[in-house]
């Protein structure tokens, strides 16, 4: 496989947009197959950890992101009644000065934005919008996509970017087996001039309460504050990014908490829902001349905020890997999958934890919490459970 080569990508998210710019940095010629008949993310916030922008920025996007990006100054903590507050750890210069690169909050639509103007810059015509994947086929010789609107195009690879619903993996592997959570995340935007002083413009605040747990932070320049509210419930199994539910479900959802968590309920844009599922780890990712990144092979839970950071990894890697190995496309996703396969497990895993640990119902109780940020969320004990995560170094990893 060389430059002569045309690589298929199923997909235009953050992964998908990922890999296709990485790609085509590396002399690849490459198109990328959306369903969605706009680019246009939902509205909703995405962090990334140091290890996500040290990607971003290796890819030449760190002037498009001061465009848009919120670097909160910390993390605090509050209770779910009383709205006591304590810090947690910090970010802003700090991050930049332990990782190379900083931690930012960011609306996904900007994200998006970024990316697909990056990707056209290097091919105008890269990104085809409304083609729905329905199938993947192959033979010793070539890969194949079909698609909704009737046409089946070909290519030397095909990856598979297409999320937590992946048909490309489905193609390859059949269906999945999501198992419900009992959780639900709610999930919306809302200006901060609609919001009390109360609710921090500097910081992202975590929190925690009883059967529930919310966490909100600012993204667009700090212009809107993103916020996911995650609560335990067994009534509402759709694992979608576009299903809306109203206010007054989730501010029954929260009904007794902190009269600022009530004010951002309530001026929300349009509440999402969302049912999350967790699915088994996948043996293998890749099938011939078909691979998959992202949601689409290691969906993980939201209490890490790394699903999206994986997905640009994974794009980052796969790139590496297919230049390394032009020519000899078993070998690249063989390589891949040996160099990413650990590492996202290991995400998954910890996000699992994560839930665990932030539904204990004891902590809704002032003094139990008071304790737990006393011995287990200082500054110290939060970096020692990060610096696997942020320390990683997706551009210089072997391959
Ligand atoms: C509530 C919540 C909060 C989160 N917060 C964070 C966070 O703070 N930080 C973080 O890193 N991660 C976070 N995540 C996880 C993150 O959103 C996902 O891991 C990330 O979006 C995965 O990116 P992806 O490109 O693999 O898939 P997606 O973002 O799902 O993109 C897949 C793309 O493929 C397209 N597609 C699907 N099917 C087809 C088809 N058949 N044909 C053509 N195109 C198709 C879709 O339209 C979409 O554009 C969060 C998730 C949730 C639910």
């Amino acid at each position: 496989m060389g430059a002569a080569s045309k690589i298929l990508i199923v997909g235009g998210g953050i992964g998908g947009l990922t890999a296709a710019l990485a790609l085509t940095r590396q002399g690849f010629d490459v198109a990328v197959y959306e369903q969605s008949p706009e680019l246009r993310e939902v509205g909703a916030g995405v962090q990334m950890g140091p290890n996500g922008t040290r990607v971003l920025h290796a890819l030449g996007l760190k002037d498009a992101l001061e465009r848009i990006q919120f670097a909160p100054a910390r993390r605090e903590i509050r209770l779910w009644n009383t709205g006591e507050t304590w810090n947690w750890f910090e970010l802003g210069a700090k991050a930049v000065e332990r990782h190379g690169t900083p931690h930012l909050m960011l609306h996904r639509r900007d994200l998006h934005e970024v990316l697909a103007d990056a990707v056209r810059r290097e091919k105008p015509d890269a990104i085809h919008l409304g083609w729905r994947c329905t199938a993947v086929t192959q033979n010793s010789d070539a890969a194949e996509v079909r698609f909704a609107n009737g046409e089946a195009v070909p290519g030397t690879v095909v990856i598979g970017a297409d999320g937590i619903h992946s048909q490309v993996r489905a193609s390859l592997f059949g269906a999945d087996a999501p198992e419900f959570t009992g959780c639900i995340a709610w999930r919306g935007l809302v200006p901060f001039e609609r919001l009390p002083a109360s609710v921090s413009r500097t910081s992202g605040t975590n929190w925690l309460g009883p059967y529930g747990h919310v966490l909100h932070y600012p993204v667009r320049r700090g212009e809107l504050l993103n916020f996911v509210g995650m609560v335990e419930r067994d009534d509402w199994q759709v694992e979608s990014w576009t299903v809306a539910g109203t206010t007054a479900e989730l501010a029954n959802d929260f009904r007794g908490w902190h009269a600022d968590v009530q004010a951002i309920i309530a001026n929300l844009d349009v509440p999402y829902k969302w049912a999350l599922m967790v699915r088994p780890p996948m043996p293998r990712w890749s099938e011939g001349r078909v691979t998959l990144l992202g949601d689409a092979c290691h969906p993980t839970l939201p209490f890490l905020g790394q699903g999206a950071v994986m997905a640009l990894e994974d794009g980052y890697v796969l790139a590496a890997c297919l230049k390394k190995y032009a020519g000899d496309h078993a070998t690249a996703f063989s390589r891949y999958e040996q160099a990413r396969q650990e590492r996202t497990a290991a995400v998954v895993r910890k996000a699992a934890e994560n839930r665990t640990s932030v539904f204990k119902h004891k902590l809704a109780d002032r003094d139990t919490l008071a304790k737990s940020v006393a011995q287990e969320w200082q500054q110290e004990r939060v970096r020692e459970r990060m610096e696997w995560l942020y320390t990683y170094d997706a551009t210089a990893v072997e391959v």
